[in-house]
């Protein structure tokens, strides 16, 4: 577990599991793969298996004996909702996160139909934020998926933002995180892509957060947009039942409505 990330939108990073696979073009880049081989390189026990799904079980409880509240990234070295990673498992994670209350834990996957299958049989604490990654228009079915989760906070990560993504439906969605790829090889992303998002946001009353530029230096580019920063958080909503993946339940209706008035601009 690390207690400080520099990932812009959390404040700590926890890992029960290490390893992934490719899905989308989004993980062409990918982050984590990079830093897997670098550590296994370096004989890091935890990555002896490379980039291969390994299941950290001593760390499983690890977030109960961190007594500071933080903002608590979980697997941002793999993808919890992987096909490998047993059901029993990931109810494990979440029986954690709900035992350790005075955390807040985002998960991102990019598996969201496996996501959407366990939902039902998971316990979604308050504390418990869920979003799916987002680079493109062609997967746009994960945020439909992501609806009918009935977590406090539904976010969607958009990074790498790959093309412009001009319809996007923010129902029942509680915040957008935008960025651009970093490091060897990253694809650009175009300004006007991402103000088409931030626009779509405003419209639809969605908190937006603008992670970062991107770009083999992305120190040197920074997260500016239009002069300034836009780091804008989420409220947390009350949700008892889920959506159907339109985001057609009345109950959550009202929760995105109340989520509205939080919101400033
Ligand atoms: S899902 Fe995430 S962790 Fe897995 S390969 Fe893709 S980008 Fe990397």
């Amino acid at each position: 577990m690390a207690q400080n990330s520099s990932i812009e939108w959390t404040q700590a990073t926890w890992n029960p599991v290490t390893g992934c696979s490719k899905v989308s073009p989004g993980c062409k880049n990918c982050y984590a793969e990079r830093m897997a081989n670098r550590l296994a390189g370096m004989g890091q026990h935890r990555y002896r298996n490379g980039f291969e799904v390994t299941l950290q079980d001593d760390l499983v409880d690890a977030p109960l004996h961190w007594r500071q509240p933080r903002r608590i990234f979980v697997n941002s070295m793999s993808d919890l909702f992987h096909e490998e990673v047993p059901a029993s498992f990931i109810a494990d994670v979440f029986n954690t996160m709900a035992e350790a209350h005075w955390h807040t834990f985002q998960i991102l996957t990019k598996r969201s139909q496996r996501l959407a299958e366990l939902a039902p049989h998971l316990p979604w604490p308050r504390n418990v934020w869920m979003g799916v990654s987002v680079e493109s228009p062609r997967y746009a079915s994960r945020i439909a998926d992501l609806r009918t989760v009935p977590s406090a906070v539904r976010f969607l990560s958009i990074e790498p933002l790959l093309e412009p993504i001009s319809n996007l439906s923010l129902r029942g969605i509680d915040w957008v995180i935008v960025g651009g790829e970093s490091g060897p090889g990253c694809r650009p992303m175009q300004a006007e892509w991402v103000r088409q998002i931030r626009r779509q946001c405003r419209n639809q009353s969605v908190p937006f957060f603008f992670k970062q530029w991107g770009g083999v230096r992305k120190k040197t580019t920074g997260r500016l947009l239009d002069g300034r920063t836009w780091d804008q958080y989420p409220q947390p909503q009350r949700r008892q039942a889920s959506m159907n993946r339109d985001g057609d339940l009345e109950s959550n209706r009202l929760a995105v409505q109340e989520a509205r008035v939080c919101v400033s601009f």
